[in-house]
């Protein structure tokens, strides 16, 4: 069936202003705070604290710049001060989430720590506590574990926890998706030695960029502060005792933050929306799909994406190398390939789901840990009657669907006309 295209571009996931921004873009401006300091970041930086519960927060430039200053901490904690020249994490093994955005993983290795990828699960599309324990009895060494919450929603994180705390080993928390989301009635970015969120563009609420370091001592707070202005000490002069980073938080981004944190629920809320009318939408239709899934009854997503999944039973041929993909198509079938092309036929903005990091080429060599052990030493295609490379699995099988807040009713209702057309 051909469906019209949208007249106006429904995106992944845009910003939503509301005025307020502007406001305190300008207080910075008429003050002459244009700069990495000022009452905005201040502002944002209680208040963050404040709603999530946070003891200390640091506003920085980026997410990816808070995940590098966790694992500069939580690597001097570990393996104290690495000599000029030398990473914290320096020849040592990490285990990370496999599943996710590259940011999540690259700053182990800029601190020349090894990642080694442990495996996700279907019950929440996070890492797997099962490959996880696997992967101490593996390497019962290692003391540093990046989890991220994919999509707005939470992993399994007491699980994970308890893991750790047998292990002695640290968490540090990639919440950069999952902001306003909770599990048992905890904050995402709070129950980690160290969480990270992300006001990037796409975020649910963003700065235009930005990101915050959560944590949970003073001492830490005050590192964090230190290394990303520089590394200046305590004299007259710029004096230096460690590598310093300009990774400070502007206080004119600040300034969009502070205007969008009053609005955090109300996106959440919009978000959920948009991700009940999917599967309410997808149900009725007996589409052979499912949502990204997350752990009624524990955690809260805040949504970010509505994703889904195609039953096995469903999917048509598709072959995915390294930048390209070819399907093809079958009655009753599709694949997540013809689904994005579709959507971007009708003027919407799909995305495949995080090619997981052991199947990119920079973590090729990287050792992978699935529930049975080394993910390497078998084939990455799903096993029928067996468990092996889920995160593939899903990468395969699933999607992101548009999930703008700024989508209109009558506009979604487009994209799942879309949707369904891939299954006739
Ligand atoms: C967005 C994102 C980051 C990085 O945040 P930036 O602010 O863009 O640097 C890290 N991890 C995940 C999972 C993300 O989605």
């Amino acid at each position: 069936m051909e469906i019209k295209p949208l007249k106006n571009k429904v995106f992944l996931a845009s910003p939503c202003m509301h005025g307020d921004e502007l406001k305190y873009i300008k207080e910075a401006y008429d003050t002459n705070w244009m700069t990495t300091a000022g009452t905005n970041i201040n502002a944002i930086e209680e208040e963050i604290g404040k709603s999530f519960g946070a003891e200390f927060v640091v506003g920085l430039s980026a997410g990816t710049a808070a995940l590098h200053m966790a694992m500069k901490l939580a690597g001097e904690r570990l393996y104290g001060r690495p000599s000029v020249g030398h990473g914290a994490l320096e020849g040592r093994y990490v285990f990370c989430s496999d599943m996710t955005f590259d940011a999540t993983v690259n700053p182990v290795t800029y601190e020349g720590g090894i990642p080694i990828l442990i495996d996700t699960e279907y019950d929440t599309w996070n890492m797997d506590p099962i490959a996880l324990k696997k992967a101490f009895e593996l390497y019962p060494e290692v003391r540093l574990v990046v989890v991220a919450h994919l999509y707005g929603v939470p992993g399994k994180i007491d699980e994970i926890r308890a893991i750790c705390k047998e292990h002695d080993a640290l968490i540090i928390e990639d919440a950069a998706e999952a902001m306003n989301a909770t599990y048992n009635g905890k904050y995402c970015g709070t129950f980690g030695d160290y969480g990270v969120i992300s006001f990037n563009g796409n975020k649910l609420i963003t700065g235009s960029s930005g990101g915050a370091i959560l944590l949970h001592t003073r001492e830490d707070s005050d590192k964090v502060r230190k290394w990303s202005t520089q590394a200046r000490e305590a004299a007259h002069w710029y004096q230096h005792e460690e590598i310093g980073y300009n990774y400070r938080m502007s206080n004119v981004i600040a300034g969009v933050i502070r205007g969008q944190l009053p609005y955090l629920q109300e996106h959440t809320d919009r978000k959920k929306a948009i991700y009940y009318r999917y599967k309410e939408a997808f149900e009725k239709a007996n589409l052979p799909v499912k949502m990204n899934p997350f752990e009624e009854g524990k955690a809260v997503p805040n949504y970010w994406l509505s994703c889904m999944i195609i039953e096995r039973q469903a999917m048509c041929k598709q072959v995915r190398s390294e930048k390209e993909a070819l399907y093809i198509t079958e009655p009753g079938k599709t694949c997540p390939t013809e689904i994005l092309e579709k959507m971007a036929s009708i003027n919407a903005e799909g995305r495949p789901i995080w090619k997981p990091m052991h199947m990119q080429p920079i973590y090729r060599l990287n050792p992978f840990i699935t529930r049975d052990g080394d993910g390497r030493a078998k084939t990455n295609a799903y096993i029928e009657g067996g468990v092996n490379d889920i995160g593939m699995d899903i990468f395969e099988r699933g999607l992101c669907l548009p999930s703008d807040i700024n989508m209109k009713p009558e506009e979604q209702d487009v994209v799942i006309e879309a949707i369904k057309s891939c299954f006739e």
